[in-house]
């Protein structure tokens, strides 16, 4: 099965909420590059702030307000898990049309 371009969006700003800095082209071009590595979704910075230190990278679900932090999740998920099981249930659907 190929999942290549599953979930391929590409951000340009650290989406951390506390920090929101331009990503440079290296993060840009890594998040071509591995769809499914979403810690290129955060500025340097926040990619190495280790997980359980008081400012551990936090970030938005993007389909809800919901913030997550990376002691509840894969650090830098596109969806909490609320969403990211209706998502996978319209990602089925898609699917099964084609
Ligand atoms: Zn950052
Ligand atoms: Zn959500």
């Amino acid at each position: 099965m190929s999942d290549r371009n599953f979930n391929k969006i590409i951000d340009n700003v650290c989406q951390s909420v506390d920090c929101h800095k331009s990503l440079t082209s290296y993060e840009i071009e890594r998040q071509k590059l591995l769809p499914r590595s979403w810690r290129y979704r955060f500025c340097r910075i926040c990619r190495q702030m280790p997980d359980n230190s008081s400012k551990a990278v936090r970030w938005r679900c993007r389909l809800c307000p919901q913030i997550m932090c990376a002691s509840d999740t894969v650090r830098g998920k596109y969806y909490c898990n609320r969403c990211g099981i209706a998502e996978g249930k319209r990602r089925s659907r898609l699917k099964a049309k084609k």
